[in-house]
């Protein structure tokens, strides 16, 4: 399905293909909950990367998370450099994939039956995460991608 999104103050918007639009992937990471999520979390939807449409590419920047290990994370974070809303991740690693951070999608996107929280074990102690009993967590990465959870549960979007 056709994803529409764009941040706060409207310098930047963009469109995209997504046959795994469902925002069922919870993440508490620190980076994420700093960056993203307000509420303790942020939630990725996968995407076609090779139709990813920008307007106002020129307010885009681009955060690269520093690692441990001082080497330079491949995730991208791609943000509105007027208003700082977090709009898409993207890997060199997985080229063809874009991950946009469902708070920029316009569009009305689909209701998960069961969600998925992972990094549990970098949320903050302040956050209640609300997991239902059909619900799957991890403490840090989980057992299936984002185009697999949609297979499995048959709701691959054309
Ligand atoms: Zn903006
Ligand atoms: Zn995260």
């Amino acid at each position: 399905m056709l994803l529409e999104g764009s941040c706060h103050c409207g310098a930047v918007a963009f469109r995209l293909e997504s046959a795994h639009p469902y925002p069922y992937n919870i993440c508490y990471c620190s980076i994420c909950r700093k960056t993203a999520g307000g509420g303790g979390y942020a939630v990725n939807l996968g995407g076609d990367h090779g139709t990813l449409e920008v307007e106002g590419r020129d307010g885009v920047r681009v955060y690269r998370v520093q690692g441990d290990d001082g080497e330079r994370s491949s995730l991208e974070r791609h943000f509105c450099g007027a208003c700082g809303s977090m709009l898409w991740a993207w890997s060199a690693r997985w080229p063809e994939l874009v991950h946009p951070f469902a708070s920029a999608i316009d569009t009305p996107l689909p209701v998960p039956p069961e969600r998925t929280h992972i990094m549990l074990g970098s949320k903050a102690a302040w956050v209640a995460p609300d997991i239902a009993r059909s619900d799957k967590s991890f403490d840090d990465y989980p057992d299936e991608s984002i185009a697999r959870w949609h297979e499995r549960l048959g709701l691959v979007r054309e």
